[in-house]
Order: C-alpha cells, then sequence, then structure tokens
C-alpha cells in the first residue's frame, strides 16, 4: 500500500452487516479506488462517492455512493485514517470536508452545552441550598416582607393555639384587661387586631407572634413595679411584632421549603406547627433588641407613656441577683451596652406623660 491508501470497511450488496476491511485511494477524477483486503471481491470504482459525517456519535468519515440500484458506503473509523483520506483527497471532494467540520463543531457545542446544563440542572437544588443558608437573614426579611398581614394573623393563631397545648392561657379577666388598656394606646394604628394573654406560668416572660398576639406570663405580671413598667415591656413586644422580628425568627428556622410555602399563603404544612411551638423559645439578636428597644421607645411616645418604667424594668432585672437570668433575658438578650444605650435615649425624652389606668395592685410612676 503506498501513501496514498486509506483503510476502512466497506458496505454493499452481498457484504455482512458487520462490512469488511479494506484499502481506499482516491482518484484524480474524484472517484475512489477500493481495494477489498479479501482477493474474492475484486478492486471496486466509485463514482462520484459524497463525504459525509458517520459511524459513532458521527465521528468516523461516510463515503457513499451509488451504482445502479446497490447503494455502497466505506467507512473510515480511525483518525490517522481519516487524516489521510482528507490529506490525499482531490479538490472537488475537499469541499465537502469543510461541511463536515462544520457539522462536527457544531455537534460538539451542543454537546458541550448539553453537559453544562445537565450538571447546572443536577447542582441547582445544592446551590440553592448553599444560598439559602449563606444569605438566610436575607432571604427570611425577603420573604417576610412578602407574607401578607391576613397570613401572619393565622400564624399568630396557630402560635396561640400551641401555646395553649403547652401551658394555660388566659383570655379574660382583670389581668387581661389591664394589659389590654395599656396595650391599647400602644397600638393605635397599627395593621395589626392585636389580642392580649395572659400565661399561667411563673417564668419571667412575655412574647408578641406573629399578627398582633401578645402573651404575658404570670412571673412577670408579678414582677412589674408599676403599670408604667408593664407598659415598657409590652412597647418592646409590641415592636418585635411591628418590626416582625418573630416571623423572620420563625422564617428562618422553618427552612426554604416552609418559607415559599409561606408567601403562597399555604399554612397547612406541620412544619408550621414545629415553627409556632419554637416561637416561644425564639431568641433575637442583638439588633434586634435595640430596634425594639428604639421601636418600643417611639411607641411609649406616641401614646404620651413615661417611657421610664422601661428603664426602671430593664436596671431592676439586670441588678437583681438571681441563680439563673429569668427568661425574658435569655429570649431578648440584654447588655450593659443595651441598658446604656436605653438611659441615654430616655433622658431625651421629655414632656408631660399621661398617666396609666393603675394596675390593680401596682401603683404608677
Ligand atoms: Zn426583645
Amino acid at each position: 500500500m503506498t501513501d496514498s491508501v486509506f483503510t476502512g470497511r466497506l458496505f454493499g450488496p452481498g457484504i455482512a452487516g458487520a462490512g469488511v476491511a479494506a484499502g481506499a485511494a482516491w482518484e484524480l477524477t474524484g472517484g475512489l479506488r477500493i481495494l477489498p483486503l479479501d482477493p474474492g471481491l475484486g478492486i471496486l470504482n466509485a463514482e462520484q462517492p459524497s463525504v459525509t459525517s458517520g459511524g459513532f456519535n458521527a465521528g468516523g468519515l461516510r463515503i457513499a455512493w451509488q451504482d445502479g440500484d446497490a447503494s455502497w458506503a466505506f467507512i473510515v473509523d480511525a483518525g490517522d485514517e481519516q487524516a489521510r483520506c482528507k490529506a490525499t483527497a482531490p479538490p472537488q471532494i475537499s469541499e465537502q470536508f469543510n461541511g463536515i467540520t462544520r457539522k462536527r463543531n457544531r455537534l460538539e457545542r451542543r454537546f458541550k452545552m448539553g453537559g453544562a446544563l445537565l450538571s447546572f440542572i443536577i447542582l441547582l437544588p445544592l446551590l440553592l441550598i448553599v444560598l439559602f443558608l449563606l444569605n438566610r437573614d436575607r432571604i427570611a426579611s425577603w420573604v417576610v416582607q412578602r407574607i401578607p398581614v391576613a397570613h401572619e394573623a393565622r400564624l399568630g393563631d396557630m402560635v396561640l393555639a400551641q401555646s395553649r397545648l403547652q401551658m394555660k392561657i388566659l383570655d379574660s379577666g382583670p389581668d387581661v384587661d389591664a394589659i389590654r388598656n395599656i396595650g391599647k394606646r400602644l397600638t393605635t394604628g397599627s395593621a395589626h387586631t392585636y389580642r392580649w394573654f395572659v400565661a399561667e406560668r411563673s417564668d419571667l416572660n412575655a412574647f408578641a407572634a406573629p399578627g398582633g398576639v401578645v402573651v404575658v406570663f404570670r412571673g412577670l405580671l408579678n414582677s412589674v413595679a408599676s403599670s408604667e413598667e408593664l407598659a415598657g415591656v409590652l412597647a418592646h413586644e409590641v415592636a418585635h411584632a411591628e418590626l416582625r422580628h418573630s416571623l423572620v425568627g420563625m422564617v428562618k428556622g422553618l427552612g426554604l421549603r416552609a418559607a415559599v410555602s409561606m408567601t403562597f399563603g399555604d399554612l397547612s404544612d406541620s412544619v408550621f406547627t414545629d415553627g409556632a411551638t419554637r416561637l416561644t423559645e425564639l431568641r433575637f439578636s442583638r439588633d434586634a433588641e435595640r430596634e425594639a428597644d428604639a421601636e418600643g421607645l417611639r411607641l411609649l411616645m406616641a401614646a404620651r407613656i413615661s417611657p421610664e418604667g422601661m428603664l426602671r424594668f430593664y436596671e431592676r432585672l439586670a441588678s437583681e441577683k438571681r441563680g439563673s437570668p429569668p427568661a425574658i433575658l435569655s429570649t431578648h438578650p440584654a447588655s450593659g451596652e443595651r441598658l446604656d444605650w436605653l438611659r441615654n435615649e430616655v433622658t431625651k425624652f421629655s414632656g408631660s406623660w399621661q398617666p396609666l389606668q393603675v394596675y390593680p395592685g401596682k401603683g404608677t410612676n
């Protein structure tokens, strides 16, 4: 065989399905001369053959021609044989190779894109999880901003229903009345319809659920020294509700799926029940506490209630020696810095205060 001969497999009439090995060489006329290795087959001359890509994954060369009614093909698969076939092709055949190169490049691009798309689809959920974890705070506030007030109220109902299972909750009575009277003054103009409750628990605590549900524990009621102190705690809790802090906390705790359901108003999922249960133990960040203090002070001012009570209550909690800090300080972390800030803010406020109705057994500032 000379350098102009390239090898491949011949397919055609009377040849088995797998084809037979053969050598081939281009003619100057553009024809192809085929020399089967099996001497019994004799030399074939292909007139006006056409070259396309063929074989596995279009990676081979397919030289095809007609001989009367018979269709013949010569497939070149090996890379170096293909190179020789291309290099020795006469001009009228060379042009056909350009089309093959274009088609192969197109296929390769499509294959690469398909691969990229496939990896993207596989990685997408993972990517979403990572993004969610990295941006949990930001996503939580984004979601929370899109939760309608009506959904928030329903979440509040769920939290309340869950809390009733864990503790005795009073809906009425002199304590609830006293809290409501102060609370009303603090929540004038709010988008929520506030509801006030007393929990028969000795812990010194209070919490605000989304949608305007405020629960004050018996332990806290026993601990406040005046109506103004109670007003201070209520103002702080109302501020958490108004600033949707509890909602952000719930969304962060519940995860992406629940957050998405919540945005679209599907509150049936059991995960919300878990979230509702955990709300009583929800710890706020120092930033959230600072915000709630500031907003609480603003609410007290707007209601013309002396802010001294708020300061006094926290000062007393801080100075009292206890075995363990009261629950309200573990869910609403306080620091010396926070107290200093509060002290400083309170001195800025002046004006005439409208005294509160005396809370039974508590007196007023
Ligand atoms: Zn707080």
